[in-house]
């Protein structure tokens, strides 16, 4: 986003000169900007850097803040939403757990007190005799959810440049096309444009 203020340097600035401007500084060019007041015998403040947005942006940044806030509270009250179907969902699997459960413990208390049995009992009773009852122990499998995970949608600004302004700018040389481009791609290598 910033560039530092020497001609040719590619560093990114970490400080302003305030008697200079407020012109931006790397860590390197701030020694060498320093030595440079001290040769002239001049003042300088090195201070960090500050920067104002234009009133549009700024506008446009605080709307945009405002947005992602309501979304985020939307995001809350789909949590919530969920959670609540997840719970549902447990409660309805406790809930039959239990009547079959209940069942089971009925059949056993109805042969318990029979003292005269039905044929129909016997493959119960013979079940019952021979071994011990045991459970597997309750099992829920573990919840994961993708709760926070988002992705910021990029507003498309459209912008008309002229072919000079692509070659000046970006080094990027259009070839074979005279009329409008809507979009371009960038071949992988940085070598090429291409209009996709
Ligand atoms: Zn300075
Ligand atoms: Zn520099």
């Amino acid at each position: 986003m910033f560039k530092c203020s020497t001609f040719k340097c590619l560093e990114p600035p970490i400080k302003q000169c305030s008697i200079c401007r407020e012109a931006l500084f790397c860590n390197k060019c701030t020694i060498i900007h320093k030595d440079k007041h001290f040769e002239e015998k001049t003042q300088f403040i090195f201070k960090s850097i500050k920067f104002n947005l234009s009133k549009a942006r700024l506008t446009r940044l605080r709307n945009n803040i405002k947005e992602f806030i309501i979304n985020i509270e939307l995001q809350k009250n789909n949590i919530i939403k969920e959670a609540i179907k997840i719970h549902k969902k447990i409660d309805y699997m406790i809930k039959s757990a239990f009547e079959q459960l209940d069942f089971m413990i009925k059949e056993y208390f109805d042969i318990y007190r029979k003292n005269k049995f039905k044929e129909k009992d016997i493959h119960k009773i013979q079940e019952i005799i021979k071994g011990k009852s045991k459970f597997e122990y309750p099992l829920f499998s573990d919840i994961e959810g993708i709760l926070t995970k988002n992705i910021i949608i990029i507003n498309h600004i459209t912008k008309s440049v002229s072919r000079n302004k692509i070659q000046n700018e970006y080094g990027l040389f259009l070839e074979g096309h005279t009329n409008l481009v809507k979009s371009v791609a960038i071949t992988n290598d940085n070598q090429f444009v291409i209009k996709p």
